[in-house]
């Protein structure tokens, strides 16, 4: 098995700002994996928050020795090989990961759902995200996602009530809300929480801190909105540590280490009846196919990471209008636009 891996800047068709930090180009690295005549692709979308940049994505990969396997069919021992590597890096797995995935469901002449044993399952339908930036802009992007029957709104700042009665002023349909961690008060975020839900809103997300566990607790029992854990859940392992914190997980695949461990995620969020939503980064359509693929098996969709970005280097699965596509062809689907 051969690895080669290359930087990639994805362009975004606006600043994305969030509660902790703002970007107009995300640098990422799309993977090859090589094997008996077929490539695997995978991607890193390494995230600031879990100490990752495409520099580590780099160091890592450089230090994986797959050669050691026969054939990427042995997923399984090649996990158990890049766990005892260490904790973290969990972009930089996802991009191997992804790739084996590919590789494996297109030595198998299968899309990657069906080899997944997720057959025709309906995908659910996917949130669009509005980041925060001024009134203006926000007016402007919602008008633009018209299209969108469902707004994930990032807030967490000091203007979350101006911005959502900016986007209540021009629509009425289902609203999402994520915090980034930006609430630090939970007297305040349970307030905000009430106020939202008399807006229609239909979930929050990561309202307070993930090193706030007890006020996260504290909040959930008197929240009236469904609370929905990102920040505060990376694997399946510390799923339990939070039951009692959250309603729901958010999966994402460079989070995750990649489809394997969201896998056992969600079958974990299942047996301690949890909500289960699948969110993105800011990706292209590799990570995105990816992740649409195994869409059918969960509750919320936030898969929009490629249609935020004006240069997509691949074209796979689609999202139109909201609604998820799972592409007739082999693997994931995503190969390099001509
Ligand atoms: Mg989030």
């Amino acid at each position: 098995m051969k690895l080669s891996w290359k930087q990639f800047n994805l362009e975004l068709k606006y600043i994305f700002k969030i509660a902790r930090g703002a970007s107009l180009v995300e640098p990422i690295i799309i993977l090859e994996l090589e094997h008996d005549g077929i490539i695997g692709y995978g991607e890193s979308s390494p995230i600031s928050r879990y100490h990752e940049s495409v520099e580590t994505v780099s160091d890592f990969l450089k230090i994986v020795d797959l050669s050691r396997f026969e054939s990427p069919f042995q997923l399984e021992e090649i996990n158990r090989y890049l766990d005892s590597l260490g904790s973290g890096n969990t972009a930089a797995r996802c991009a191997i990961d992804l790739a084996l995935y590919d590789w494996v469901s297109k030595k198998l002449n299968l899309p990657l759902s069906k080899y997944l044993g997720i057959g025709n399952l309906p995908t659910p339908v996917s949130s669009f995200t509005i980041g925060i930036d001024t009134l203006e802009i926000i007016e402007k992007k919602v008008h633009e996602a018209e299209k969108y029957p469902i707004l994930k709104i990032k807030v967490g700042l000091d203007n979350d009530e101006e911005i959502i009665r900016t986007i209540r002023k021009i629509t009425d349909k289902v609203l999402r809300v994520d915090a980034n961690e930006g609430w630090r008060d939970k007297f305040v975020a349970l307030e905000k929480i009430k106020w939202l839900k008399d807006q229609n809103v239909e979930f929050i997300e990561q309202p307070m801190p993930a090193s706030q566990l007890d006020d996260l607790k504290w909040l959930r029992e008197k929240s009236v909105l469904p609370l929905i854990a990102d920040e505060s859940v990376m694997s399946s392992k510390s799923i339990p540590q939070i039951k009692d914190a959250f309603d729901g997980i958010n999966i994402k695949l460079m989070k995750s280490t990649g489809l394997h461990e969201a896998i056992k995620m969600i079958n974990t969020a299942r047996a301690m009846n949890m909500k289960i939503m699948l969110g993105c980064m800011i990706e292209s359509s590799v990570a995105i196919s990816s992740a649409i693929h195994l869409s059918p098996l969960v509750d919320y969709a936030d898969l929009d990471g490629n249609v935020l970005i004006t240069n997509d280097p691949f074209e796979g699965c689609e999202n139109e209008n909201g609604k998820l596509k799972i592409i007739d062809r082999i693997g994931h689907g995503a190969i390099p636009k001509k």
